[in-house]
This record gives C-alpha cells, structure tokens and sequence, in this order.
C-alpha cells in the first residue's frame, strides 16, 4: 500500500488523528520552550551539524580509529555489510554465550534490520525493555515514531493491551497502575536475560567508548545484570571526542521532548570483569548515501524526532502510514535510498513547508532533500501511472496560453455548475476528498486585470 492508502487508514477515525495532532503538537511546543531556554540554541544547533559534517567527511579514518580503540579496552568489534549480516552476526554471539532469553533497549537499528523476528525464527526469546517498545511488541505492531514508539496508541488501548498480556484488571487506564504492571513484568525478564542489546546514541572515535541515552535506565538495567553485551550501531553514529559529546547531548533531549538532558546518559567502554561486550558496526545501505552528494547530510541524523512532531503530515497521517522504520520526513529521505520503487511515495508526504528543516538540531536540509528524491523518483519512472499521465497532461496544457485560458473557463463554470457529487468526486477529483473546494470566482485573474489595471 502506498502512503496515501495508509494515511487514508489511519484518518478515518477523524476524532485519534485530531488527538495524535494535538499530543506531537505539544511535544513540539516542549521543545520550542526547551530550546528557547539557551540562548546559544542556534550556535551549538551550527556546530553539530558542522562536527557531523566533518566526521562524515573522514568517515573511514573515524571508523577504523574508533575499532582500534574498542579492541584495545578488551572489546569484540563485528563489521555488518547489510541486515542479514547484522541478524548472523548477533545470533552467533547469542548461540556461543549458550543464551536462549535476551533483552533489547531501543534501537532503530534492530527495528531496521527486523533483528526481532529473525532471533525469534531461531529459537530466541526476545524482550523489548523499553515501556513503549513493549507495548507494541506485545501489539506485534512496528513503533511509530523515534522516540515515542507507541505515540499512535492511547491509555485505553494500552490497557486493553496489558490486560490481554499481563493480566491486569479489564479496563484499567492509570498510567501510573499500568507502568507499575509494566515494571513488574520487565523486572522478571531482566533477572533472566542472558544478553542484553543495546542501540547506540554515540560512539566516540578518540576513546572507543559508546553512549546510550535513555529515560527508563532500561539499557543501564539490562547490561548490567546479563553476561553479554551487544551494542548495535550505524556507521553514521561516530562523534571524533569526547568533548563534541555535550553539544549533542544538550541538543538531543530538547529536541526531542523538550527535556533539558535524557535520565540515563550511560558510557560503556570496556566488558566487566569476566563478562563479554561487542560492538556491531552496520552499512546496510548507508555508505551507498553517503555517496549521494544531495543526500549525504541525512546521515548526520540523531534521531530526536523533532522533524516528525512538527510535520503536518506525519502528525495527522501516522507513523504506520511510512511503513517503514523510520518514519516522518527523514524517514522520507532514508527509504528511497533503501528501495527507491517500494517508498517511492514517501517523499510526496510533505507539504514542503519547511517546518522539519527549522527544527533539525544538526541542521539537515530536509524539505530541501525531499524535493529533490521527487524530481529523481519522477526521472526513475516511478510515480505511479495516474500522476505520471496527469503531469504530462498538465505540461501540455501549461505550454499552450489559449488552452489554458479556455481551461479555466470550463472549470470556473464546471464547478458552479456541477452537482456536488460529481465535482467532489474521489475517482474524478482525488484532491477534493478531504478538502472543500473554493469558490469559484466570476472572471480569471487575466480578466480582472484587463479591466481594473490596464483600463
Ligand atoms: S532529521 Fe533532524 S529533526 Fe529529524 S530525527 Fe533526525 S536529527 Fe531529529
């Protein structure tokens, strides 16, 4: 389906798209308070994105330095050329530590590579520890947003959820009755987790070291209690120092929700005594973007979510309706580079207005970049049949004053003219669906200005 048919999905029940609005709505107005508050905002928002500039600028150099390091504090390093890589990496460690339960705090990229189901398809028990990643496994749904994965669900549906998985009373509500039901389900899975995985925030060149930022303590828990550690990371997360750390952190928590800095903000370098840590290093596709002159900044990406709770369309259409990873506008610039046919309506899920570019805190020219994947989606001969024909047509038309002109008139008097039905129909008017159509006015522009400018 394409994102037009998951968006209509999901705005048919008119009274949650109103309610999944409002609720981003008030993330974003968070954030904008939180930015606000530092009076540098915009200075440090500069050098992010120049850090990421440069780091991707040497990305090689960083890397290799990055593996030498994390060797040398007694750390396994993997290289992953795609997601099944990433998936045969993984579970071979898991198989060799004789493990058969493990949990996971959030990663994207575990989400990317659809890690869950393939451990699953071998016999491993997997456990998503953060609440709102539970959720949705417990859903068998993908997340929804960056951050908030399950943004799209309200505490009736999560009750309805947790009533059906962890038996808590038929029509619970309470946030605070049903984080405490979560809590005493997860604390049994931590105690039992053989492995803990982890995504990575960060993963600094200079020391080897990487960060895991988190509001639940989840990762803390999990690593700290299990024998094996495995930290899943893109190439793209590298930062050259320690000392470029606090820029992003101080950005990435406002960006995100607007809280001053994450709960957990947790380093790991080095295994525990007699414990095990691996670090795996992913491509899947993002050296193929950072070959993409137009595209190569979208790796600068720290995955705050600020461009999905201010995009009109993500706000009202879902993060479901991408069907795909990551969604939102990012998300839009990601997934042709992945599979430029299968997402190819994704980059026309954006009304061009700019607002995701405004609030990057590393500064990516999204609206800029989503621009730019139509015009190559539409040299691919990949938009889909009716567009591609109505765009010809309109060309056409365009390119001849008299046709034009005469155009207009059909349609100033069709619409006057024609009962509702027709001019509002879906199949003959798409546009209208969801619109009111203006009034249509008594001359042309052209006319008017005949007679009230040149007279
Ligand atoms: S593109 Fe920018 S705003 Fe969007 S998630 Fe990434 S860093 Fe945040």
């Amino acid at each position: 389906m394409s994102h037009p048919q998951r968006a209509a999905a999901f705005t048919s029940d008119a009274e949650r798209t109103t309610w999944h609005d409002e609720t981003l709505w008030f993330v974003r107005q968070k954030r904008d308070k939180a930015a606000y508050g530092v009076p540098e905002f915009q200075q440090l928002r500069q050098l992010a994105s120049d850090i990421k500039e440069h780091t991707l600028s040497r990305l090689d150099e960083y890397l290799e330095q990055f593996e030498r390091n994390a060797r040398a504090n007694g750390v396994q390093v993997h290289w992953a050329a795609d997601a099944d890589e990433h998936n045969r990496i993984v579970l071979s460690i898991i198989k060799a530590a004789g493990a058969s339960s493990i949990v996971k705090s959030k990663s994207m990229l575990t989400e990317e590579c659809h890690l869950n189901p393939y451990l699953q398809q071998h016999g491993i028990a997997v456990v998503d520890t953060d609440l709102g990643e539970r959720i949705v496994q417990l859903r068998e749904e993908a997340p929804s947003h960056l951050v908030l994965p399950a943004i799209h669900l309200k505490k009736e549906d999560v009750g309805e959820t947790f009533h059906q998985h962890l038996g808590t009373p038929k029509g619970e509500k309470d946030p605070q009755n049903l984080t405490e039901a979560a809590r005493l389900h997860l604390r049994e899975k931590f105690l039992i987790g053989q492995v803990a995985i982890s995504g990575v925030n960060f993963a600094v060149a200079e020391t080897g070291a990487v960060v895991v930022c988190t509001n639940e303590g989840n990762a803390d828990l999990g690593v700290n209690l299990a024998q094996v550690h495995i930290a899943c990371m893109g190439m793209e997360k590298l930062i050259p120092r320690t000392a470029d750390l606090g820029v992003f952190t101080r950005l990435l928590a406002r960006s995100a929700t607007g809280q001053p800095v994450t709960t957990y903000t947790s380093h790991f370098s080095q295994p525990a005594p007699g414990r095990q840590m691996h670090i795996v290093i992913v491509d899947n596709g993002r050296t193929r973007q950072l070959g993409r002159p137009d595209f190569r900044n979208s790796l600068k990406c720290i995955r705050c979510g600020a461009c999905m709770n201010t995009c009109p369309v993500y706000r009202r259409s879902g993060g479901h309706s991408y069907n795909f990873t990551v969604p939102g506008p990012i998300g839009a610039i990601l997934s042709p580079n992945i599979d430029l046919h299968k997402h190819s309506t994704l980059p026309f899920a954006s009304t061009l207005c700019g607002s995701c570019t405004d609030v990057c805190p590393v500064k990516i020219d999204i609206h800029n970049q989503l621009y730019k994947w139509r015009q190559l989606i539409a040299q691919s001969n990949a938009l889909p049949l009716g567009k591609k024909l109505g765009m010809k047509l309109l060309s056409w038309g365009l390119a001849r004053p008299g046709l034009y002109r005469l155009g207009g008139k059909v349609a100033r008097e069709g619409l006057r003219l024609l009962p509702r039905g027709l001019s509002h129909a879906a199949a003959l008017n798409p546009w209208a669906k969801a619109r009111e159509l203006p009034e249509p006015p008594a001359q042309s522009f052209r006319e008017w200005y005949q007679q009230t400018v040149t007279q």
